[in-house]
Order: C-alpha cells, then sequence, then structure tokens
C-alpha cells in the first residue's frame, strides 16, 4: 500500500483554487511545516466562480483577484508554489488538452505523489470537477510514456529522477486513509477566509461548520478530534484493475 509519509513533493491538481484547501487543507499545511513539497495546479482561471460587485469585474480582474486569493492562502499553507493552466471556469474545454497540460507539469515538478479529486464520487455534478480528476488520473499514468503529451518527455538528470508513486483522492466517497488534520485546522480556515470572493460571511460560517462535522467524523474513526481523508492508491491501479475499492479497503 502507498504510504504519504514517504512522499516528499506532493501536486495537488484541483478544478479551482480553492478546492484543496477546502478538502485537506490542514493536512497541506502539516505536511508543508514538516520540510514536504507541496505545488497547486489549478486547472481553471475560477473567473465564474464570483458572486455580487465582484462578479461583475471585467473578465482580467477577476482572474487577477482569485489569483491574488489563491496565492495568499497558499502562502499561509506552506505551498510551495502554485501553477496556474488558465482553462475557463465552467467552460468547454477539454479534458483531453487539460490532460496533457497536467502531463507536462508532471514531467517538470516531478512529484512523488499525485493528490486531485475523486472524478468516480457520486452525484458529482460539476463538470470541471469531474474532467480534472480524469485529467489528472490519466496524466498520472501516462506520463512517462514519452510520445504521449503535447511536448517529448525530458532526459532524466540526476537531480530529477524521482518517480511518481502514488494518487491520492479527496472529495472521495470511498476514503482508505484518515490523517489526524487537529493542529492544521485553524490554517486551514483562515487560508479559507482569504478566498474571500467566494463568500459572504454567512457562507463562511457555514463552509466552516460543515468542514468541523466532516473532519469529526473522520476523526472519530482514529480517535482524533479532527481529521482529513484520502482514497491513497498506487499508480499502476489505475487502469484495468476493478478491484480497486475492495483491495484498497481491505488494506490498513
Ligand atoms: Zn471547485
Amino acid at each position: 500500500m502507498p504510504d504519504l509519509t514517504k512522499a516528499y513533493r506532493i501536486l495537488c491538481v484541483q478544478p479551482h483554487p480553492d478546492d484543496t484547501d477546502i478538502a485537506f487543507g490542514a493536512t497541506v499545511a502539516l505536511l508543508a511545516g514538516r520540510g514536504v513539497e507541496v505545488f497547486y495546479v489549478s486547472v481553471t482561471d475560477d473567473a465564474a466562480g464570483l458572486s455580487g460587485e465582484d462578479a461583475a469585474l471585467p473578465y482580467e480582474e477577476r482572474v487577477e483577484l482569485r489569483r491574488r486569493e489563491q496565492r495568499a492562502a497558499a502562502r499561509r499553507l506552506g505551498v510551495t508554489d502554485v501553477i496556474e493552466l488558465g482553462f475557463p471556469d465552467a467552460g468547454n474545454w477539454s479534458a483531453y488538452d487539460a490532460r496533457n497540460a497536467i502531463i507536462d507539469v508532471i514531467r517538470s515538478v516531478r512529484p512523488d505523489t499525485l493528490l486531485t479529486i475523486d472524478p468516480w464520487m457520486k452525484y458529482e455534478a460539476h463538470g470541471d470537477h469531474r474532467r480534472t480528476g480524469l485529467a489528472a488520473a490519466e496524466a498520472a499514468i501516462l506520463h512517462d510514456f514519452p510520445a504521449i503529451g503535447d511536448r517529448a518527455a525530458p532526459v532524466d538528470t540526476p537531480q530529477h529522477t524521482n518517480k511518481l508513486e502514488r494518487v491520492g483522492f479527496f472529495f472521495t466517497d470511498n476514503p482508505n486513509l484518515v490523517l489526524d488534520a487537529e493542529a492544521g485546522m485553524e490554517r486551514k480556515h483562515l487560508a479559507l477566509a482569504d478566498h474571500a470572493s467566494q463568500w459572504d460571511e454567512s457562507t463562511y460560517r457555514e463552509l466552516v461548520e460543515y468542514d468541523r462535522w466532516r473532519c469529526e467524523r473522520y476523526g472519530q474513526s482514529i480517535g482524533a478530534r479532527y481529521a482529513e481523508a484520502l482514497l491513497l492508491v498506487p499508480v499502476a491501479w489505475l487502469h484495468i484493475f476493478p478491484d480497486l475499492v475492495t483491495i484498497s479497503r481491505s488494506q490498513p
């Protein structure tokens, strides 16, 4: 079974700038605090996800606002860098193009762990979420075939020989790894507040309340006050392996 404690460079591929923070932000803060390099990849520009006066801003200003908020939240959690792919939020972009862009990122960042949305979560209605999870999972299994992608794969150098070992899915209904997140919860909720254009005060309060409830439920299974959860699997399990959920659940 894959072991997240062995990770030292993690790539979090998210549809929108706040998704990793909502799902896994406390653990990101704790991992970064232990010296793990965490990179965020935002697939879309999030220009559609604003409300109120912000929604009336010109397109470039909406993109810039979300970029500033994302970078503030990422700094707070200790994220090493944020990469923006710039696909149009809630737009008609293709998972194929996103997959190739993510393959390029994997080849240059060289993570040992990729985290993304579980695209097979039941009742996820947002197309950006489903396509991002699929594009990232496919990029994980195909990135080391040199003939696949928009650009040829770089040759390994002595500094960059690490291999993508494991893929973790958050926002999943099949978690197999629950991590004590209590020490990162306060920072996570401050990072969510950094995404100020995404919620008014009462929506933010509801989000934090829901997050505490969800993290308490995960925590109960490991005797922690708050926890976050993943479905974490070896990369090789993401192809012709219908036993993935059964096997991953049977592991400690
Ligand atoms: Zn999202």
